[in-house]
């Protein structure tokens, strides 16, 4: 049977690429050669490895982490690095199976994943180009209709927990390229976490289609209130 692990890949060997010329990649560390004791193994230094490594030495336990390749070597050093609310499907979807309640659970989760990953930056990437936001970009007239009702979905039940770091922008063909005023809010709360108000307001206008002068009356209105 072929070793999945080594069947596209030399061990800890890029193929010849942008992404292995220009990403800023793990360097290569010796094999493990003979005993090791530790409370933990854990297999695979990816995100999921890595952090649950990082949570258990920070109880107090011996970890040894073992990687096939090197450390971000799969999706979790080439992903997209977007960092976004929710899950792969909508909130409606996991509602209809779950209830209110679990599905209300499983979005906070995801909250508490991007607070979580915010602390763990902060701790120990600080020189990390973290920008917060994800904009959804919609491609014909139905998906932006799509997502305004995502947009809307969100602002009325979460509506004491605002959609942070989410930036809703509808862009159809034929659509006028516009973002309702939660989605905006949305964005100017999530920017003003990192950017000054003028500046905030600049990116979110400018991400948004709406007007400077507008988003910058909004931008003050909730620092006035927050
Ligand atoms: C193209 C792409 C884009 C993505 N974009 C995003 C995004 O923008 N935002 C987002 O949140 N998520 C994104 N994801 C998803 C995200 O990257 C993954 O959910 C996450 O990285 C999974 O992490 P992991 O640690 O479980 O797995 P991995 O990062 O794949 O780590 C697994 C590691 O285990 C090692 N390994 C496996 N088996 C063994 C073994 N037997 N012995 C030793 N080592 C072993 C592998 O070499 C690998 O390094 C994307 C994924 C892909 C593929």
């Amino acid at each position: 049977m072929p070793d999945p692990l080594h069947h596209n890949d030399l061990p800890a060997t890029y193929p010849d690429s942008w992404y292995a010329a220009s990403a800023p990649i793990a360097r290569q560390r010796p094999g493990l050669h003979g005993d090791r004791r530790a409370d933990v193994c854990i297999v695979g230094a990816g995100l999921c490895g890595l952090t649950a490594a990082l949570h258990l030495a920070q109880a107090g336990l011996s970890v040894i982490v073992l990687e096939a390749h090197r450390a971000g070597w799969g999706a979790s050093g080439r992903n997209g690095g977007q960092v976004g609310a929710g899950f792969n499907t909508d909130m409606p979807w996991l509602r209809a199976r779950l209830g209110d309640g679990p599905a209300r659970a499983l979005w906070d989760m995801t909250e508490e994943a991007k607070q979580l990953l915010r602390t763990l930056a902060a701790a120990h990437a600080p020189d990390a180009p973290f920008k917060p936001g994800v904009a959804h970009a919609a491609w014909s007239a139905s998906e932006a209709r799509a997502l305004h009702a995502t947009a809307e979905d969100l602002a009325r039940r979460l509506a004491e927990h605002p959609v942070k770091g989410e930036c809703v922008v509808l862009i159809a063909p034929g659509t006028e390229a516009v973002a309702n005023d939660e989605a905006v809010r949305a964005a100017l709360v999530n920017a003003m976490e990192t950017m000054r108000v003028k500046d905030a307001a600049t990116a979110v206008a400018g991400a948004m289609g709406r007007p400077r002068r507008e988003v910058y009356q909004m931008a003050l209105a909730l620092k006035d209130t927050t």
